[in-house]
């Protein structure tokens, strides 16, 4: 029996960046979240959910394909912080102080554990016309040394 790629750690090679587009101090929690994407894709999508507070969530295990980035979500961890649009739902980088570090964390982890992955958000993929994460990813990196 062979083991399917999405299943082998060894051939996660991305992670994307998401936010879940609720307005800017709504405190929704992970769960909720998952609760939706089970509800509208059949699954939860995302890999971890960074609450308000920072907490990071985990809602899928890495060798469970998540449902986050179109056709391409075979190896691709994706992170999705709580927030992104203001209280009219345009796009908005409302990431607090607690995300921003939990998110690095994150970054930071995954790339000692995956050498070689590529962070991106998900408006970086090919073919995305969505303003997700509301934020420039490759600036952020840079910014926090990350890059
Ligand atoms: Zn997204």
């Amino acid at each position: 029996m062979t083991t399917p790629a999405y299943m082998d750690p060894e051939k996660i090679h991305s992670l994307t960046i998401h936010c879940a587009a609720t307005p800017e101090g709504r405190d929704v929690k992970a769960a909720t979240i998952s609760k939706w994407d089970q509800e509208k894709f059949g699954q939860t999508s995302y890999h971890h959910v960074v609450e308000l507070d920072g907490t990071a969530v985990r809602t899928l295990s890495d060798d469970q394909r998540g449902a986050h980035t179109g056709g391409a979500n075979t190896g691709n961890i994706g992170i999705c912080y709580v927030g992104g649009v203001d209280a009219k739902m345009n796009a908005k980088d409302t990431r607090t102080a607690a995300q921003r570090a939990t998110l690095a964390r994150l970054v930071r982890e995954y790339r000692e554990r995956y050498p070689g992955i590529i962070v991106r958000g998900h408006r970086d993929w090919p073919g995305v016309k969505k303003a997700c994460p509301s934020f420039d990813v490759a600036a952020w990196l840079k910014s926090v040394r990350l890059a």
